[in-house]
């Protein structure tokens, strides 16, 4: 029978799993899992500390540092275009996806940067080059941001006329569609060199191995679900988009992150209408200044201790 995952934590815990019954590896999982969320995310997979990270293909940009002058102030966002280089993501009529989330990246971190010029905006990737999954949350650890902003187009392969922006925090998805996201995103892992290695035989297309995912990010779950709020709301009020909400499933993108890590789909460019919106020099605006809103909302409240 094929082996679906095999877990040893020896130097830390002297927890070893490793099962042949996907039934009796979830079960095991479920139980002992969330106790290991409370522990160091790092237990799990030594080799991804950020000592043993790879940096080549990637693109740190960093901009001015913030100042140090208060407790709860959010100093440093990650901004994250999904996909880049040889991964194309999904792509509409006109367009790949890489592109759309590239600029919609873009014009969301100068509208960061105009507005608080004391906030340090770090993308993961500024052209069009393959970052790994793993590294664009290894580069917001390093940088201790204090927020992980993901930005994606979505694609339904049954029909053109679904539509929609949706938010996802990592978490156990709740409905095969939400899975379906998650493993269409996930599944470039194994465009990159030594994925067996760098993500201990994580299979994309395991049903355990999201279960595995949707325990990390815990500590951040209330403050990361409370921002992908603000985004839909702000998706529905300010841009007139209509809005899916919130969802969780397992993204392996924002597995590392220890801070508040959202995914945002921001709409479907299997759906032409939408593909016309989200290649619009307008489309692109409205999308961007809608999730920039959100963000301000976010940070005044957290700034204020809430
Ligand atoms: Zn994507």
């Amino acid at each position: 029978m094929k082996r679906f995952w095999s877990l040893k934590i020896i130097k830390s815990t002297g927890i070893q799993i490793s099962a042949t019954s996907p039934g009796i590896v979830t079960t095991v999982a479920l139980l002992v899992l969330p106790l290991l969320a409370l522990t160091t995310p790092d237990v799990l997979s030594p080799v991804l500390t950020q000592d043993t990270v790879r940096r080549s293909g990637t693109q740190e940009t960093e901009t001015t540092p913030a100042a140090d002058d208060a407790p709860n102030q959010l100093r440093t966002v990650v901004l994250d275009a999904g996909h880049g280089g040889k991964d194309p993501g999904t792509h509409g009529r006109y367009v790949k996806e890489k592109n759309i989330n590239l600029d919609l990246i873009l014009q969301l971190g100068r509208k960061i940067k105009n507005k608080h010029p004391n906030i340090r905006v770090i993308y993961t990737r500024s052209s069009d080059h393959f970052v790994d999954l793993y590294e664009r949350g290894a580069i917001a650890n390093r940088n201790r941001a204090d927020l992980f902003i993901s930005i994606h187009c979505n694609a339904s392969p049954s029909s053109s006329q679904v539509n929609g922006t949706e938010t996802y925090t990592l978490g156990l998805h709740k409905t095969q569609r939400n899975l379906d996201v998650a493993r269409r995103e996930n599944a470039v892992i194994l465009q990159e060199k030594n994925y067996q290695q760098t993500y201990k035989g994580f299979d994309p297309n395991s049903p355990l191995a999201t279960i595995m995912l949707a325990n990390y990010q815990h500590a951040f779950m209330g403050s990361s679900i409370n921002f992908a709020e603000k985004i839909e709301h702000s998706f529905r009020r300010d841009a007139e988009r209509k809005s899916n909400g919130v969802k969780q499933a397992g993204f392996i993108v924002l597995w590392k992150a220890t801070m508040p890590s959202v995914l945002i789909e921001s709409g479907y460019l299997t759906n032409p209408s939408e593909e016309n919106y989200l290649r619009s020099a307008e489309g692109q605006d409205e999308i961007s200044s809608a999730i920039y809103k959100a963000f301000l909302q976010y940070k005044q409240e957290v700034e204020a201790g809430g």
